[in-house]
């Protein structure tokens, strides 16, 4: 009964007020983000400082971009950049109340970053992990607090996005998802309840539709500004499916596809080859500025 131990009764989060957040890519920096601007105390850590800074600029870059919009003042956009230490040091989580793991969509890198995190962790530290698809049980289980462990969904680009999936694993306490679920209140978003299955409810509904888009492209039943068009035009999808692939990152696309493959051991997940390839050849979408689209010139241009 390892939840008796926790020492939080309520749902209340306010002892919450440094978060920890692990990767500084386009999920961890949109983390570190908002937490600074919603009053948090954030350390934000990476492998390499050039990692580091790439997230620290999408920051700067954002919060400037609020600010010529008239949405925060220079003085909230400076408060929340002061809120935010940087490092690749696990010893900035030493006073972390929570931290939220958002590195690369590979479980063992994710083990291997929870068994460098838990011992420099407060014994009470809640541990979240913004996988897409991963098992939050099986991840749970790599830490030492598998019932202060749970899953926090966050959707790119997270300042944008109102959701935050929240998934129990099977030794995850109430205490531990009732504290969460208030935190992402605090946060400015709304929580929805999945169960730990591959992919949860989002990605398990919005992948396979993303892998079908690369399929019709791979078979040739259209181009990428015909699929595009044709279902932001006939379904009325704000983003195109390829293009939102690459928003996502072809290589986390590729990762959740496999999972869900070998979670659901069903063949129609099974991952298109044109979306293996373009994985393989380092194409990964915006992030590489090439994918369905080059994004190498001012404006987007269909790569087939
Ligand atoms: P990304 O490639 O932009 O960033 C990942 C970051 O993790 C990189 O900066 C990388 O250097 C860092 N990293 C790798 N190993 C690390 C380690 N050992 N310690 C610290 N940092 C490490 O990827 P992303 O899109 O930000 O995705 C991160 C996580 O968020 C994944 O689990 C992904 O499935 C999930 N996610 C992604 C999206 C999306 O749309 N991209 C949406 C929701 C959730």
């Amino acid at each position: 009964m390892t939840h008796l131990s926790i020492s939080h009764r309520s749902a209340d989060s306010t002892h919450i007020r440094t978060i920890g957040v692990i990767g500084a890519g386009q999920m961890g920096s949109g983390i570190a983000q908002v937490a600074a601007i919603c009053g948090f105390r954030v350390s934000m850590v990476d492998v390499t400082e050039a990692a580091v800074g790439k997230g620290v600029t999408a920051i700067e870059r954002n919060l400037e971009r609020q600010v010529g919009r008239g949405k925060i003042s220079p003085e909230v956009k400076a408060r929340a950049l002061a809120a935010i230490a940087t490092g690749i040091d696990y010893a900035l989580f030493a006073d972390a109340d929570l931290v939220i793991e958002a590195a690369s969509e590979n479980e063992e890198v994710k083990k291997a970053i929870f068994a460098k995190l838990c011992p420099v962790l407060k014994p009470d530290a809640l541990i979240a992990s913004n996988t897409s698809s991963l098992s939050i049980t099986r991840l749970g289980s790599a830490t030492d607090r598998p019932a202060r462990f749970m899953g926090m969904h966050f959707m790119n680009p997270v300042p944008v996005m109102a959701l935050v999936e929240l998934i129990r694993g099977i030794a995850t306490a109430p205490e531990t998802f009732a504290v969460i679920h208030d935190l992402v209140g605090r946060m400015g978003k709304t929580a929805v309840s999945a169960e730990d299955f591959p992919a949860f409810i989002v990605n398990r509904i919005l992948l396979p539709m993303i892998n079908e888009a690369v399929y019709t492209l791979y078979e040739g039943v259209g181009s990428v500004v015909s699929i595009d068009n044709a279902m932001k035009l006939g379904a009325n999808h704000p983003m195109g499916p390829l293009e939102l692939a690459d928003f996502i990152g072809l290589d986390t696309c590729l990762a959740i596809m496999q999972v869900l493959h070998f979670g659901l051991a069903d063949s129609k997940y099974r991952p298109c080859p044109l979306l293996v390839k373009y994985v393989e050849a380092g194409w990964l979408g915006r992030k590489t500025r090439r994918g369905f689209y080059d994004y190498a010139g001012d404006k987007p241009e269909p790569t087939r």
